[in-house]
């Protein structure tokens, strides 16, 4: 179990029939929203690590994506949870490696004060 209250979902709500994402309550009162392009530009999977990692490379870019990769209407067809610590969902373009554990969904929030805070480290 995570130990940081932060990585910990009290409530996890997928809309997969109104596309509108993901929502989750965490322990410590704090609520994400992911829309799902969101979601799969952010995907953890191995290919898509080293996408980036060469998109960054030729852009000089860091991702923290105001530019997506992905086009607004990718979204999730189907979404199944990974024991308790996690969620792997199959995209509309077919791509479902990425198994999105609640520790990185905390990390990537994609609030205004999640970037905020993000924008002082180097990740
Ligand atoms: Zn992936
Ligand atoms: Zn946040």
């Amino acid at each position: 179990m995570a130990e940081d209250p932060r990585a910990e979902p009290t409530k996890v709500k997928i809309l997969l029939t109104s596309g509108e994402g993901m929502k989750i309550d965490w322990r410590d009162a704090h609520h994400s929203h992911y829309t799902f392009p969101y979601l799969r530009e952010h995907c953890p999977c191995a290919t898509c690590n080293d996408r980036r990692a060469r998109h960054q490379s030729v852009t000089g870019a860091r991702l923290q994506s105001d530019l997506p990769l992905y086009q607004e209407r990718v979204r999730a067809v189907q979404a199944e949870p990974v024991g308790h610590y996690a969620v792997r969902f199959d995209f509309s373009d077919a791509h479902a490696t990425g198994i999105y554990s609640f520790d990185y969904l905390r990390r990537i929030c994609p609030c205004p004060e999640c970037r905020t805070s993000r924008k002082g480290e180097s990740q």
